[in-house]
């Protein structure tokens, strides 16, 4: 068994809504893959040290939302599945 993103899977769909204007967003992939493979982890580092449940951050796939009608671009943390 491992822990997948049930989202990069295709096993749920994205049904993040916009904390701006509370409109559905899009989602536009990891926050990896849309920072670039060679960008630091900072985000996730600083949630890490927010909470301080690194178990529990292991098991999250961030991704990036973008609202539509407010242009708003934000971070928000898939809980991934065991599978
Ligand atoms: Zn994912
Ligand atoms: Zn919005």
């Amino acid at each position: 068994m491992s822990y997948a993103c049930p989202i990069c899977n295709g096993l749920q769909n994205w049904n993040v809504v916009c904390p701006k204007c509370n409109m559905n967003t899009e989602d536009y992939g990891k926050y990896a893959d849309f920072v670039g493979p060679y960008a630091p982890y900072q985000s996730i580092e600083q949630m890490k040290s927010d909470n301080g449940y690194w178990d529990e951050i292991q098991h999250q796939c961030i991704h990036v939302a973008y609202c539509h009608s407010c242009q708003y671009t934000f971070q928000s943390a898939v809980y991934e599945m065991l599978t």
